[in-house]
């Protein structure tokens, strides 16, 4: 799934593609995947207008067009192609903006579990899905007294509560246990149990370890021709997520593999304490 960093690497493959580009025509092969229009008020409202800007919020790509925002959530398996207009239509792709250089933004999705939000700028932020979003880590209000308050009457495990994206925005599995491994903390360990001074830890380790991983899917933009994935880039550069039985890079112990609130979470039983 492709979480915070991988959308930021969509975000800025996408972004010189088709910025001041117009769209043409807006074709919906899958319309459920619209959440707030019909597949035909859709098109009306996008036909003529202009990308001016990609932006993201957490892993929601935001799509600018002068008075109106399309919220982009690519959830499990969503993935952007620019193709020719003239280009076949593959089995999963549900929806294509056609552009007005010959070339369309085509949205592919497997699993169908994406979602697009089209709203006016003046409702952007007071209705879902953007209304109840925590504070993301790079934001200069994200640290140790705003996670204190946030996890205060938290009596979930550590793990889910970083999951959380009314509290963390963008921080997903994988980084979840990456973040929690860098600050020596369980994932089973209490939320309102954690001091102040581990509370910086884990503000300080979501930072180095989303940096590093935007930094890693920045690198490899290069590699990129027509099309825009966004699978498994990282995996090599993981610490302990699906690193079952292997060694810790710190202690040698290998890495565990437990359930924590449903989710499979990673990690050194010996460098992160439950105390
Ligand atoms: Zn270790």
């Amino acid at each position: 799934m492709p979480e915070l960093p991988e959308v930021e690497t969509v975000r800025r493959t996408l972004e010189p593609r088709i910025k001041n580009k117009k769209i043409d025509s807006v074709s919906v092969y899958y319309a459920p995947l619209i959440k707030t229009h019909t597949a035909q008020e859709f098109n009306q409202i996008l036909v003529g207008r202009t990308v001016q800007s990609i932006d993201r919020i957490g892993k929601y790509l935001l799509f600018n067009f002068e008075e109106y925002t399309l919220i982009s959530h690519l959830r499990m398996e969503g993935k952007y192609y620019i193709k020719p207009l003239d280009s076949t239509i593959s089995k999963h792709e549900h929806l294509r903006f056609n552009l007005n250089d010959g070339t369309c933004l085509a949205y592919n999705d497997v699993r169908k579990f994406g979602t697009f939000d089209l709203k006016l700028n003046t409702e952007l932020y007071q209705t879902l899905p953007l209304s109840k979003l925590g504070l993301e880590p790079f934001n200069p209000a994200f640290d140790e007294y705003y996670l204190k308050q946030k996890f205060m009457h938290k009596k979930q495990a550590i793990k889910p509560a970083l999951l959380d994206q009314t509290i963390v925005l963008g921080l997903g599995n994988i980084y979840v246990d990456e973040v929690l491994f860098c600050a020596k903390l369980h994932p089973e360990k209490k939320a309102h149990t954690i001091g102040l001074k581990r509370l910086k830890n884990i503000v300080q380790c979501s930072q180095v370890v989303l940096h590093k991983a935007i930094d890693l899917g920045g690198s490899s933009i290069r590699t990129y021709t027509d099309s825009l994935g966004v699978t498994g880039r990282f995996q090599n550069q993981l610490n302990v997520h699906m690193q079952l039985g292997k060694p810790c890079p710190l202690c040698d112990t290998p890495i565990m593999k437990i359930k924590v609130s449903g989710r499979g979470t990673y990690y050194c039983k010996k460098c992160q304490s439950k105390r």
